[in-house]
């Protein structure tokens, strides 16, 4: 066959990329085209994403990839999840855009874990995290009522690129059901959960299921004849429909990147009180299944504590420098409490691991060797209790941990998982939520018959890292 070109618009919250994909209908090639930077900003007490940044390398990266690859045949945009835009009907913003790390949800957040998370839990399947979408939206319609009026949708992140590429205004399934909005037993919003929140219904279309074509690229200059294709827009879904899977379901799923996401794919929720006291988020997989999810601080940990050594390793040599220094450190006598809210955004990383090791009586780490082994470990051992939830809460075992993202990479962190949890650990060097995303552009076109048929080539083609427990 004719090799088939797509482009991967992965925006993650420390980092962007354009990813053009190349398929052969026996393998895929990957070629990073454009990488940028990516951060939110403080203003005024409030953090806020700089999106006319971002768009701006977003076009850079889809015309290198168009100089590239003259044939290149669609786009497809996935995102970090919950913040959104929101607009009026003709897509201009009518609010700033707010990072899911500012605070200004943290009281909200607290009512509702004293009152009504129950009944938002059994209606979305989706725990309190201070950051949904449920949250944001009803702190933004307190602190301006007048949005109420100014705004006549609510796109989330890669709904609003999709649609400054398009045209097409949607709310695209998987990145929908990561919002606290989501009907758990259904593919529809909740209206009860809506209007526990106070938002109005008519700022969202109802979700649609994905890969789907949009339609022509309008809004970038240069790329005329290609088709924006409406890819999973979250990127934990991408990345989980890129693992090289067993068919028969006992995989487990880590995307380790800023955050530690550890799950499997389903036909069924995981709800009841034992499933939110563990806080498993039963999001979903952009053609409906179930992906229920614990998600926990990651690597963001060592993302924050590296300036306040030293610069961030720039190239994969430098990570495994770090690495290989950190294997060599002392065995941390005590492991982080990942539950901490104080690790969530602190000033200073290192005084806030200082500060809780000593609460608990344990001693800081003296240099950034042992840091990172700390972290490491304690990335490990949070992975390894995940696990033992799912077991118990599915009621069944699980026989390997499946690893893409960042954090595949480092050794210490994957051996530290298989370690702590006794299972195995497949790590994949590959770009998971960039290839989730190509192979839903794939399907759209009709280049491959379905996603399974996309994940039996995948595995023949790809090469873990294998780490056996320790
Ligand atoms: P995001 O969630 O922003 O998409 P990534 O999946 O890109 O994050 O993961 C970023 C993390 O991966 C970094 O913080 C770093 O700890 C880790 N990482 C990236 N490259 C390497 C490498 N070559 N070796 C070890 N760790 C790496």
């Amino acid at each position: 066959m004719k090799p088939v070109r797509c482009a991967a618009v992965d925006l993650g919250a420390t980092s962007g990329r354009v990813i053009v994909g190349t398929w052969s209908g026996a393998g895929l090639e990957l070629d990073e085209v454009h990488r940028f930077t990516n951060g939110f900003r403080p203003m005024a007490g409030h953090e806020y994403w700089e999106l006319p940044r971002l768009w701006g390398e977003v076009c850079a990266g889809l015309a290198k990839a168009r100089r590239r690859y003259p044939r290149l045949a669609s786009v497809g945009v996935d995102a970090w999840a919950v913040d959104h835009v929101l607009v009026n009907d003709r897509g201009r913003p009518v609010f700033p855009v707010h990072a899911y790390r500012d605070t200004r949800t943290a009281a909200a957040s607290r009512a509702l874990a004293r009152r009504g998370i129950g009944k938002v839990y059994a209606l979305t399947g989706v725990p309190n995290y201070p950051y949904n979408t449920s949250l944001q939206l009803q702190e933004t319609l307190r602190a301006c009522p007048a949005v109420a009026k100014a705004a006549s949708r609510c796109l989330f992140i890669p709904d609003y690129f999709n649609f400054l590429l398009s045209g097409r205004m949607e709310n695209e399934f998987s990145i929908a059901s990561h919002s606290q909005l989501v009907d758990v037993h259904g593919t529809d919003w909740s209206r009860g959960a809506l209007d526990f929140f106070g938002i109005p219904r008519s700022w969202f279309a109802k979700p649609a299921l994905s890969p789907r074509r949009l339609g022509p690229v309008t809004g970038v200059p240069g790329l005329r004849g290609v088709l924006c294709v409406l890819a999973p827009g979250h990127d934990t879904a991408c990345a989980f429909a890129a693992m090289p899977a067993a068919a028969d379901g006992s995989d487990l799923y880590l995307s380790s990147g800023t955050w530690s996401l550890l799950g499997f794919e389903g036909t069924a929720p995981l709800l009841g009180p034992g499933a939110l006291r563990a806080r498993v988020s039963n999001e979903r997989m952009g053609d409906g299944r179930y992906r229920p999810l614990k998600s926990c601080l990651g690597l963001w940990l060592l993302e924050r504590i590296v300036p306040e050594f030293s610069s961030r390793p720039q190239t994969p040599a430098a990570w495994r420098r770090l690495i290989a220094a950190a294997a060599l450190a002392r065995a941390p006598g005590r492991l982080l409490d990942l539950s901490d809210s104080s690790l969530f955004n602190p000033q200073s990383m290192r005084a806030a691991i200082d500060r809780q090791l000593r609460g608990r009586g344990g001693r800081p780490p003296g240099d950034l060797a042992a840091y990172t082994r700390l972290i490491c470990a304690s990335l490990g051992r949070g992975h390894a209790d995940a696990v033992g939830v799912f077991e118990r809460l599915a009621g069944r075992s699980f026989r390997r941990i499946l690893v893409v993202g960042g954090g595949s990479q480092n050794r210490l962190l994957c051996q530290a998982t298989a370690d702590a949890s006794g299972l195995p650990v497949s790590s994949f060097s590959l770009e998971g939520t960039a290839v989730g995303n190509i192979a839903a552009q794939l399907v759209a076109l009709g280049a491959v018959a379905d996603h399974a048929s996309f994940r039996s080539v995948l595995c023949r083609e790809l090469k873990a890292a294998e780490y056996s427990p320790r």
